[in-house]
């Protein structure tokens, strides 16, 4: 094990050594950082900011595990367990809520079947409207045709979580999470070592994760447009819940069923978007993915919109707020939220694939999650990426297979 931290140095000094180098203090990187030294490296993640502030902190919180498909669902399932493992380790919220897909309409309770009868018994379960009005806590069903329960999907509160990861970490032997740490350059030849040049130092290892969410561009601006990567802006606000209500699943409605591909890939997704074209095109012209969650203290997270742009404004659109809102008091049947706070997220986005993990060289690998679920795929994808990495790196560590 070697991992040396020293107090800030003169720029060209080695600062550190350790196994494994990550970069970003967000889930992604802090999943990379939790799940190496879990495998018995030595693990130093670096972060520009005092804290980290980016997508990880400004979201729902909800692993949507059930509703992705393919290599996403087997990364999903892959690390729910670990975010229960690292949850009562170093002791954040994380609940094993499930999510509730509020369908309004007997087109999208149909899907909803569709949905339930590819999956297992049990994993996706057709609700009727009063078991629905029952998990919402709602009086009446006016404007509820069913529903369906997806059972797997977690929730965390989104703005502790990578907060609490950290100090965890950086409280373990062999590992340090150093912040106000921007990496600017990364340097690697004859040896296999790598050199992470940063705002403070040096540092050398052995291999390093890059997780700067949407900002691989910045260092990396060929990678950034091979990979067609965008950054997608997302509006989001916060609420007192009406009347104390408690609300454990995540919730999900019609303009969800028109995003994830588990979704999507159903009979009668393709009349449900004709139906909402017509219906509610005001959503599909913001990007809308109608949902909220409850955070731990009571206080709702209400979004979102979705637009794509190299460099995002950050104004935020009163209209689109409205429109949002509007649609999720329809849910919740109230007629209006009292709100606390609203801020505009940024995540990765590329429509060449939903996650970027690129050999920069043999002791370097970006990874940027490009499709808005870092925090659903976070611990599965840092266990595949390690897993990937071990081969190449057998004579650093007798460990065997991650897991
Ligand atoms: C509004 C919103 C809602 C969302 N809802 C969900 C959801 O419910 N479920 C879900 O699965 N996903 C959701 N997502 C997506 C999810 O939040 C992101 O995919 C995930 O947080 C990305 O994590 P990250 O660590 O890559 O990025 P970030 O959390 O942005 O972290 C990247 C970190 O890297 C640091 N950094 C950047 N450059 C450097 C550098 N040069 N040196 C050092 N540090 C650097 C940054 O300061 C930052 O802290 C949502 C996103 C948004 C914005």
């Amino acid at each position: 094990m070697n991992n040396t931290k020293i107090d800030s140095k003169p720029t060209e000094e080695v600062l550190a050594s350790t196994d494994v180098l990550v970069v970003g203090a967000g889930i992604i990187g802090l999943a990379h950082a939790a799940i190496a030294h879990q495998a018995g490296f030595s693990v130093t993640v670096i972060e520009r900011d005092h804290r980290a502030i980016g997508a990880s902190i400004r979201n729902f919180g909800h692993a949507c595990i059930t509703a992705q498909h393919g290599e996403l669902y087997d990364l999903a399932q892959a690390g729910r367990r670990h975010w229960l493992d690292f949850a009562s380790k170093a002791g954040f919220w994380a609940l094993e809520a499930g999510a509730l897909v509020v369908a309004a309409t007997e087109l999208e309770l149909q899907l909803l079947r569709e949905f339930s009868a590819s999956r297992p018994v049990g994993q996706v379960r057709v609700l009727d409207a009063e078991e629905v009005r029952a998990k919402l806590g709602r009086e009446n069903t006016d404007g509820i045709r069913g529903g369906a329960f997806l059972a797997d999907d977690l929730r965390v509160d989104p703005r502790t979580t990578v907060g609490t990861l950290a100090s965890w970490l950086d409280r373990q032997e062999n590992a340090e999470v150093h912040f106000n740490t921007a990496a600017v350059d990364f340097t690697f030849g004859t040896t296999r070592r790598a050199r992470v040049k940063t705002s403070r130092g040096i540092y050398e290892t052995d291999h390093v994760f890059i997780c700067v969410g949407h900002d691989v561009d910045y260092l990396f601006p060929e990678v950034a447009l091979e990979h067609k990567i965008t950054r997608c802006s997302l509006q989001m606000a916060a609420a007192a819940a009406p009347e104390s209500t408690t609300i454990i699943p995540a919730v999900l409605t019609a303009t969800s069923m028109l995003r994830y591909d588990a979704f999507t890939r159903m009979p009668s997704a393709p009349r449900l978007r004709i139906h909402m074209e017509s219906q509610r095109p005001d959503l599909l012209d913001i990007g809308a993915n109608v949902m909220f969650t409850q955070r731990p203290d009571g206080t709702m997270l209400l979004g979102d919109s979705h637009s794509y742009e190299l460099t995002q404004p950050p104004f935020l659109s009163e209209s689109t707020t409205d429109t949002l809102l509007d649609a999720a008091a329809k849910v919740l049947d109230v007629e209006r939220f009292t709100l606390t706070e609203r801020w505009q997220g940024i995540y990765a986005s590329s429509d060449v694939a939903p996650l970027l993990v690129k050999e920069i060289s043999e002791s370097v690998t970006l990874v940027s999650v490009t499709s808005g679920i870092g925090m659903t795929v976070s611990f599965g994808l840092a266990e595949a990426n390690l897993n990937a990495m071990l081969p190449a790196g057998a004579s650093r560590r007798s460990t065997s297979q991650v897991s």
